[in-house]
C-alpha cells in the first residue's frame, strides 16, 4: 500500500509544555483513520500540523512521499498541500450564499468558468442541496450547513480530508444521517480521511482503522474490533481498582 501521510517523530510544545511527544505514524492513501482521544490530548494540533497551519518543532511530517515540515522548518505551504479540512465551527462564509462558499476554493486555484459550474453543481447533487444554492449560511439549518462546509473541503478534490469533530454540535439521529453522507462521500471519492473525535460511537462508525491518543501519545493503534476490546479491557481493569 502507498503511504500518503509520513509522521515521524513529530514533537510541538505549546510555552514549553509538550502537547505532541515524539509521534510517528503512517497513514495509507484511501484509509479512514480516525483520532480518538479525550479532549486536550493534542488531537486538533495534530491535524493542524498536517494542514501546515502550525509546524512541528521537532521531527519530520511528509505527504506523497515528499517533505513538508522539517525540524521546526514549513517545507510546504498549506496551499500547495492538496488537504480539505473541515471545522467543527464550519467556518462557512456568513455573507456569501452556500454556491459562493463552494465555488471560491476552486476560483482560487483558477480554475476555468465552465469547469467550476460542472464540479459545484456535481458536489451540490451529492449532497443533497441543490434546492439551497442561493441560501446563505444562516438560513440553513445545522446538518445543512455542515453538508456545505463538507461539500467547500470536498471540491477542490483534495488527497487528504482531515476533520475535526465536524458533527459534535449536531444530535444523535442527524450525525447517524451525516455519517452515512461522510462515508458515500469519501468512498465515491476515494479520498485519504483523517477524522478528530472524542466520541467512539462515531470512531466506530467511520474508522477503518482508529488511533487511540493520550497525551500527546499514541495509547493503541488498530481495527475497530482490536480497539473496542482494548476499551473494554480498560473498563474492566478500571471497575477493579475503583
Ligand atoms: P484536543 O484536540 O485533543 O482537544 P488540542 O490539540 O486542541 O487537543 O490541545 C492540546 C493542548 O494544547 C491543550 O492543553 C490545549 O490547551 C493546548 N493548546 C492548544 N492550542 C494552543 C495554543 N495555540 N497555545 C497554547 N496552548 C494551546
Amino acid at each position: 500500500m502507498e503511504i500518503i501521510v509520513k509522521i515521524e517523530n513529530v514533537s510541538k510544545s505549546y510555552n514549553k509544555t509538550p502537547v505532541i511527544r515524539e509521534m510517528s505514524l503512517d497513514i495509507e492513501k484511501g484509509e479512514r483513520v480516525v483520532i480518538l482521544g479525550p479532549s486536550g490530548c493534542g488531537k486538533t494540533t495534530l491535524l493542524r500540523m498536517i494542514a501546515g497551519f502550525i509546524h512541528p518543532d521537532k521531527g519530520r511530517l511528509s505527504i506523497n512521499g515528499k517533505s513538508v515540515a522539517d525540524n521546526g522548518k514549513c517545507i510546504i505551504e498549506p496551499e500547495s498541500r492538496q488537504v480539505g479540512m473541515v471545522f467543527q465551527d464550519l467556518a462557512l462564509w456568513p455573507h456569501m450564499t452556500s454556491y459562493k462558499n463552494i465555488e471560491f476554493g476552486l476560483k482560487m486555484k483558477k480554475i476555468s468558468k465552465a469547469e467550476i459550474k460542472k464540479r459545484t453543481d456535481t458536489i451540490f447533487e451529492k449532497i443533497q442541496m441543490t434546492r439551497f444554492k442561493n441560501a446563505y449560511p444562516g438560513e440553513l439549518s445545522g446538518g445543512q450547513q455542515q453538508r456545505v462546509a463538507l461539500a467547500r473541503a470536498l471540491v477542490t478534490r483534495p488527497k487528504i480530508l482531515l476533520m475535526d469533530e465536524p458533527l459534535s454540535s449536531l444530535d444523535t439521529d442527524l450525525r447517524q444521517v451525516l455519517m452515512r453522507g461522510i462515508l458515500r462521500l469519501q468512498e465515491e471519492l476515494a479520498t485519504t480521511m483523517i477524522y478528530v473525535t472524542h466520541d467512539r460511537e462515531e470512531a466506530f462508525s467511520l474508522a477503518t482503522r482508529v488511533v487511540v491518543m493520550e497525551f500527546g501519545k499514541i495509547k493503541k493503534i488498530g481495527i475497530v474490533s482490536e480497539i473496542k476490546e482494548l476499551l473494554l479491557e480498560q473498563q474492566i481493569d478500571d471497575k477493579k481498582v475503583s
